[in-house]
């Protein structure tokens, strides 16, 4: 999502824009995005991706379908290999995104994006008045399941056979707002087609639910990041307000960096993180009496 949104403001300034994806957006995982601005009925998260891709090429940006294994810099130039081919670059964004950890749950990955959440900021709203199960035991569990009672009054939590590890301010909130504790091990997720129906015990009690939003954790892939020297922090990418790195011409945007991980929000880092590439490029051409000259060639000849 950030790099096609960098891509086109990059395109649209004149650069020579290369997209190198392995096609594994997060945003593919999302029937129906409610929260993107513009799309007031919803829009899937492919059908998304799918404008994005289209209005990026429009703009003059290329595409390829490669992962990248391998990074680094020689000079000012970036080296990079990926499972098909090398490429060289003299900037480089890195928006490669995070994986959020699916509950170890059997039978639940049908349910993943219907029933099955990561994200209350993005799926809240659709779950309002509902019975929904927060998986975890420790603080985020706590705090996500106490900001789900804004969204249903009906909210309890499972631990999966993990004892709660939240602090003891949380533990007192839990009790105070009457949060359920279900402590015991969950043998499977019992499903109709994506509908979570409810969660089965390994002791043979079931648990009836219609969502479940999940605490385990994201990976963020950050290795590429990693090496090509840039400071990385609890996982994240760190990045200045202008999304620089620290690396010289090295940018990170979206949920890699320390973004709340948010379609729009990923997208608005891409035009931040494309602006100032091409203020640096701009820049690092001036000093170098190096401008491109081509449009008033262009003019002159006609
Ligand atoms: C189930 C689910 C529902 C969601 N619903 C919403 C929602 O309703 N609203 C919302 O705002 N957000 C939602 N999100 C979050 C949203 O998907 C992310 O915020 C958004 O996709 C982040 O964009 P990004 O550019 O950081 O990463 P991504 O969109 O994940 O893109 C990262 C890209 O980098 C590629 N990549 C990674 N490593 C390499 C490599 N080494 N070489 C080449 N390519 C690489 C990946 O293949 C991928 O295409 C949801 C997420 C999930 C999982």
């Amino acid at each position: 999502m950030a790099g096609l949104s960098a891509a086109i403001y990059l395109g649209r300034a004149q650069r020579l824009t290369l997209i190198i994806d392995s096609g594994k957006s997060m945003a593919t995982w999302e029937p129906e995005v409610q929260n993107y601005l513009g799309f007031p009925k919803g829009i899937s998260g492919k059908s998304l991706l799918a404008r994005g891709r289209e209005q990026a090429r429009r703009s003059g940006a290329h595409f390829t379908a490669d992962e990248i294994v391998e990074a680094g810099k020689r000079k000012t130039v970036f080296d990079l290999r990926g499972r098909k081919r090398r490429y060289r670059a003299s900037s480089l964004m890195l928006a490669t995104g995070i994986f959020h950890l699916p509950p170890d749950i059997n039978g639940v990955k049908a349910c993943l994006g219907h029933s099955m959440f990561f994200c209350k900021d993005c799926d809240g709203a659709r779950v309002r008045g509902k019975r929904i199960a927060i998986y975890g035991a420790n603080d985020e569990t706590a705090d996500y399941a106490l900001g789900m009672l804004m969204y249903s009054s009906r909210v309890c939590v499972v631990t999966d056979g993990r004892a709660p590890r939240w602090s003891k301010a949380r533990a007192r909130w839990i009790r105070e707002y009457r949060l359920p504790v279900y402590p015991k091990q969950i043998k499977r997720a019992v499903c109709r087609g994506c509908d979570i129906q409810s969660l089965r015990f390994s002791d043979g009690t079931e648990l009836s639910l219609e969502a479940l939003f999940t605490t385990r954790g994201d990976v963020y892939h950050n290795k590429l990041a990693k090496m090509l020297g840039a400071k990385v922090a609890g996982g994240e990418v760190v990045v200045d307000a202008d999304m620089r790195t620290g690396v010289e011409g090295l940018y990170a945007a979206g949920c890699v960096t320390p973004a709340n991980c948010q379609m729009i929000i990923a997208a608005g880092q891409g035009a931040t993180a494309a602006q100032t590439i091409n203020r640096d490029l701009f820049r690092k051409s001036l000093a170098l009496h190096a401008l491109r000259r081509d449009c008033d060639a262009a003019r002159d000849r006609d």
